[in-house]
């Protein structure tokens, strides 16, 4: 039995968007698929409200937050960390060559623009990376807040890791004063995993061609240059049928659902989550910084998370226990992409009958 999946990703995807990567191919080197890349980046445009170029890259997430780190620290980056995909960042730095300080809050919390503001002070650094949605504590950092002290500083690139929020909450690229926004297909966009997409700033240009050896695959310059002139084709050959899922899927996002409902939505879910989560546990995060799009639960009853999953796995549906550190003593519900709040109601209902709570 399939099981409906309620894990912050690869996310449950709808049927229709699941049947346009069986879309017959194209070449790569086609009008058709200049046509395809150009109307998708014009759409993430308007998603992401930015005027800056969309990278894609036939990789997950982690590919372009590798490339971006590499291709765009000429001196030294402020990794700021949450929790695990913080500290991912803070590693691929390294094995990279890349100059960088780890500055970590404990699980559960968020940045703050002070602490932001304190590092680039000493002037050691000229990039900022900060996960938006940390997908292991449930916790979503104040970007904007943050967007404000990294613009007090001249040449500071900014890098933001919205892998598990993009599309699912409202992030204001040029607004909020981000270089380089990241996400992949298989979080809150709601396509399979294989893909992902990021904004590139002109100031993150500017500050690649400063780089030398930024790589091959992941050269985000190189991705940049090469798009503009061969009208949005890509070096290597893409993954084309996430791309013509991802059309329809914008499509869908802007034109039929409306991208202000999806991020209403999201937000409804969420409330219900932590509504639950409050009256039968407590949230683990701090409740200032709650993530919209996946709420990690303190499991202060002591339940047997890998046998509650077994039994809803039996009624189809699977949950996500905690992430690493944190694997018995929280769980996480993820609320993503298509998720509607008839299949929360009936995931929740289905947990109350297992565990004999209250409705
Ligand atoms: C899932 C996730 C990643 C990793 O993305 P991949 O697409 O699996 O490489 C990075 N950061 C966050 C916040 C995530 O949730």
């Amino acid at each position: 039995m399939h099981k409906k999946l309620f894990i912050p990703g690869p996310v449950e995807v709808r049927k229709d968007v699941l049947e346009k990567m069986a879309t017959p191919m194209i070449g790569h080197r086609s009008a058709d698929a200049s046509f395809l890349q150009r109307r998708i980046s014009d759409n993430l445009r308007k998603i992401f409200y930015t005027q800056s170029e969309i990278l894609l890259s036939t990789s997950s997430g982690s590919g372009l937050m590798e490339g971006a780190i590499r291709c765009c620290t000429a001196k030294k980056a402020a990794v700021f960390s949450v929790g695990a995909f913080g500290k991912r960042w803070y590693e691929m730095a390294l094995n990279n060559n890349v100059k960088a300080d780890l500055f970590e809050v404990p699980m559960g919390e968020a940045v703050t623009p002070e602490m932001v503001d304190k590092a680039l002070s000493t002037g050691e650094y000229d990039l900022v990376a900060v996960t938006h949605n940390e997908t292991s504590t449930g916790v979503m950092n104040p970007i904007k807040e943050i967007g404000k002290v990294v613009s007090k500083y001249d040449d500071i690139i900014f890098i933001v890791d919205a892998v598990s929020s993009a599309v699912g909450t409202k992030i204001e690229v040029d607004e909020w004063g981000i270089d380089i926004l990241i996400t992949s297909t298989q979080k809150a966009i709601g396509l399979p995993p294989g893909m992902s997409i990021c904004t590139f700033s002109n100031k993150a240009k500017e500050r690649a061609e400063k780089v030398p050896n930024r790589g091959f695959y992941l050269d985000l310059l190189a991705l940049y240059k090469y798009i503009q002139k061969k009208d949005y084709q890509y070096p290597s050959t893409p993954s084309l049928s996430h791309m013509f899922a991802l059309d329809y899927q914008l499509d869908y996002i802007l034109n039929k659902e409306g991208i202000e409902n999806r991020y209403a939505r999201h937000i409804e879910l969420a409330k219900m989550v932590r509504a639950w989560a409050k009256k039968h546990f407590e949230l683990f995060a701090d409740e200032k910084h709650l993530s919209n799009t996946v709420t990690a639960i303190k499991n202060t009853r002591a339940i047997e998370v890998g046998a509650l999953n077994k039994e809803l796995a039996a009624r189809g549906f699977a949950i996500s226990n905690g992430y690493g550190t944190l694997k018995d003593k929280t769980f996480r519900i993820a609320h993503m992409a298509d998720c509607t709040i008839e299949d929360m109601k009936d995931l929740l209902k289905n947990i109350n009958e297992i565990l004999k709570l209250e409705d």
